[in-house]
């Protein structure tokens, strides 16, 4: 999953940036209101996290902008007390948002929260045979034992499990799994699922060639 956040405090944005990479998404950052509008129109992120109170356009003008074009989800953070901005966000057609200063971890789960209901699932839980995906604790097992897995191996389960029985390209994963300062080699992706083949099962991802990658929702 690829999370683009709009901060304007560098401090902010480098931690948010950095727990957010800590916890397996893939993560862009943008310091003021019109670079975030330009990424958020120019990929097709997984969640916005998006400041209100941002230089050269603010968070409720850059979010009405971007709505004519693109339906991501958009966390709008807040200032404390600023009830006016609360209710811009949401007729600007923010999904959630939150009052600054915010507990992080409350934030991650908003987020969670946020790309489940874009997937239409009310679930935490995904389970693909005898593979179970707990999307909260980001824990993966096969036949009741938990299966070790890079953040990258999970991301890339995660967001295929997500959209099980649906063939995605490859380019779709690089754009969802990889962010702007990620190196793109080739064929990092094959490496990634041959890894999860052998811990998963080899059936467990399908290959549709020249098409992508797929895992089957009742395999
Ligand atoms: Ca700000």
């Amino acid at each position: 999953m690829r999370v683009l956040v709009v901060e304007d405090e560098p401090d902010l944005l480098a931690s948010l940036m950095q727990a957010l990479r800590e916890d397996g998404y893939a993560v862009d950052g943008a310091a003021d209101g019109e670079e975030g509008l330009f990424k958020a129109e120019q990929f097709d992120y997984d969640t916005i996290l998006l400041d209100y109170m941002l230089p050269k356009l603010d968070g409720g003008e850059l979010l009405r902008r971007l709505r004519k074009s693109r339906q991501t989800p958009v966390l709008m953070l807040t200032a404390r007390d600023a009830v006016r901005d609360r209710v811009t966000a949401l007729d600007s057609g923010a999904d959630d948002y939150l009052v600054k200063p915010f507990d992080l971890d409350e934030l991650l789960a908003r987020i969670r929260a946020l790309i489940r209901r874009s997937a239409r699932r009310g679930d935490t839980r995904i389970d693909i045979g005898d593979v179970a995906i707990d999307t909260a604790a980001r824990v993966v097992s096969k036949e009741g034992e938990t299966v070790a897995l890079t953040a990258r191996e999970y991301a890339l389960v995660e967001y295929l499990a997500v959209h099980a029985g649906t063939v995605i390209s490859r380019t779709q994963l690089y754009e969802h799994l990889f962010d702007e300062n990620d190196a793109t080699l080739s064929n990092l992706l094959d490496v990634h699922v041959s890894n999860i083949r052998r811990k998963l099962g080899a059936s467990f991802i399908t290959t549709r060639r020249g098409h992508g990658y797929c895992i089957e929702a009742n395999p």
